[in-house]
């Protein structure tokens, strides 16, 4: 399966930032290699653009960050995944640290939007991750295999393989510039093939897990080798075109 290189732009960029700098992103990454496809995630207001900048090319996927599990409704502020849909998106986040830390989603509502994704047709990329309080607390293993099987507990069928992404991100190097070093990334990816391989018998083994946290041009080459890595989702390091396409390509 490709790698999975995708882009979490997170509440920056105007529309015509973003349509820019995904116009860059195709530039500078036109001699894309075979096993590689590439997901941007931009703000849903400028979702239509970055659709349009991909328009034709297969290997790049615009994704919303986030999105409600109903088809409508009465639920202001929210978007759901057939609206997603019917802008051009292919995928869209779930569970991302910042929506359950900072907006308080829990395991079960992830959960919920998670299998409602799947459902309705979008790549979904499932984020799990522990705090630095959690991971000193010896609690790694528990709080992964909790989010995981929360993050699943909807779906009765399985998954697809093709459609369903973890992103693996440890709270502690987002956005802090501490990148979990190879024994680290390693352990944890290990631990959520594990646990994946156990939940779902059929596709654990081959469902792709993504590396994120403080990944940048500097240190792609050392992660994206790792066993267990097949993909990242980045940042900080994504919001520009010339270093998001270093780690596409690296
Ligand atoms: P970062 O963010 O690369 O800026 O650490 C990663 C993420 O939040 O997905």
């Amino acid at each position: 399966m490709k790698k999975l290189m995708a882009a979490n732009w997170k509440m920056y960029k105007t529309a015509a930032d973003a349509e820019k700098t995904a116009r860059e992103l195709v530039e500078a990454t036109d001699n894309l290699p075979e096993d590689r496809e590439v997901m941007v995630f931009p703000p849903f207001t400028a979702i239509a653009g970055v659709v349009e900048a991909f328009a034709g090319n297969e290997n790049f996927i615009v994704g919303g960050q986030n999105c409600y599990p109903a088809d409508e409704g009465a639920f202001t502020g929210e978007i759901s995944p057939r609206m997603l849909l019917d802008l051009g998106c292919r995928s869209v986040l779930t569970g991302h640290s910042e929506r359950r830390h900072i907006l308080g989603e829990s395991d079960e509502f992830v959960g919920k939007k998670t299998a409602f994704a799947l459902r309705s047709g979008l790549h979904t990329v499932l984020c799990i991750g522990e705090t630095l309080e959690e991971r000193e607390a010896g609690a790694l293993t528990d709080v992964l295999s909790r989010q995981l099987k929360a993050g699943l507990a909807e779906l009765d069928n399985g998954v697809n393989q093709e459609m369903f992404s973890v992103a693996y991100e440890p709270v502690w190097a987002i956005g802090t510039g501490k990148t979990a070093g190879p024994p680290e990334i390693l352990e944890a990816h290990g631990i959520v093939r594990n646990i994946l391989s156990d939940l779902l018998p059929k596709t654990g083994k081959n469902i792709r897990i993504l590396y994120g946290g403080s990944v940048k041009p500097a240190n792609i080459g050392e992660i994206i080798t790792l066993d267990n890595v097949e993909g990242v989702l980045v940042g900080g390091a994504s919001l520009q075109a010339d270093s998001f396409s270093q780690i596409v390509l690296g």
